[in-house]
């Protein structure tokens, strides 16, 4: 579904990704694992084209979306429309607040996918309804609390039927008691097959729920296994000492 190969990107003379590779097949879950800084966030900016890599090669179902070789553009892959392959859910949710959560579900489908109103509109509608969500259609974001602003964020993206998800640290802005219900939608998404890369550092979720898992430090994957393999008995020093500082 995605192959991410050599990957580079540099902020001025700081090198966050020194050469980043990796693959997901479709219906796979990839977490991606690293302590703050190790570039997670970067790699997945980069995949989704929010960010400018310097090089490196990311290719969708198959297919070269963006090759680049020291900034200067090497494929005649059109990244626009590789955009429609992927939704994204970040931690700070990305709610439009000036819209009610109905209009924030139905923008894009309606004017960007030129679908249906009425029918983009009751498949919303049936979205809030799986998020818990049903009566919350025409309130605004500032009247929601952050679990959820998250679970609207997560039926935003799956209002434009995208054939993978992004998710970085859908958790991390939010309560002890409210992550466990996003971590739930994540899990009921794995369930039905949704292809998605998660940076988390939820572990005990990681290793449930991924298939497998990548373990990132200063900008290289340096581990690579089954989720529950890698987080439960890692083989590399670092991956240990990270995974035991959670603990
Ligand atoms: P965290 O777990 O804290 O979210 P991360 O693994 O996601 O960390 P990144 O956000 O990818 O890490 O950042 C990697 C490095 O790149 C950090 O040293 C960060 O300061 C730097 N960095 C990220 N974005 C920028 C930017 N726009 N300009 C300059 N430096 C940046
Ligand atoms: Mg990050």
């Amino acid at each position: 579904a995605l192959k991410i190969s050599n990957m580079q990107k540099s902020f001025g003379d700081l090198e966050v990704l020194k050469g980043v590779s990796l693959a997901v097949s479709p219906g796979e879950v990839l977490a991606v694992l690293g302590p703050s800084g190790s570039g997670k966030s970067t790699l997945l900016r980069c995949a989704t084209f929010l960010d400018q890599m310097d090089s490196g090669e990311v290719s969708y179902f198959g297919e070269v979306a963006l090759a680049k070789e020291n900034g200067v553009k090497t494929s005649k892959g059109d990244e626009k429309r590789f955009r429609h392959d992927f939704g994204l859910v970040f931690q700070n949710f990305n709610l439009f607040p000036h819209w009610t959560v109905m209009r924030n579900l139905i923008d894009a489908p309606v004017k960007v996918q030129k679908r249906d109103a009425s029918e983009v509109r009751e498949e919303a509608q049936g979205l809030l309804a799986r998020m818990n969500l049903a009566d919350k259609g025409e309130s605004y974001p500032s009247e929601l609390s952050g679990g959820q602003k998250q679970r609207v964020a997560i039926a935003r993206a799956l209002a434009l039927h995208p054939k993978m998800l992004f998710f970085d640290e859908p958790t991390s802005a939010l309560d002890p008691e409210l992550t466990g219900e996003i971590l739930a939608i994540i899990r009921s998404l794995a369930e039905e097959k949704m292809t998605m890369v998660i940076v988390t550092h939820e572990m005990e979720f990681a290793a449930g729920v991924a298939d497998r898992a990548v373990f990132m430090d200063g900008g290289r994957v340096l581990e690579e296994g089954p989720a529950d393999e890698l987080i439960h008995h890692p083989t590399q020093e670092r991956t240990k000492q990270f995974l035991n500082k959670l603990r």
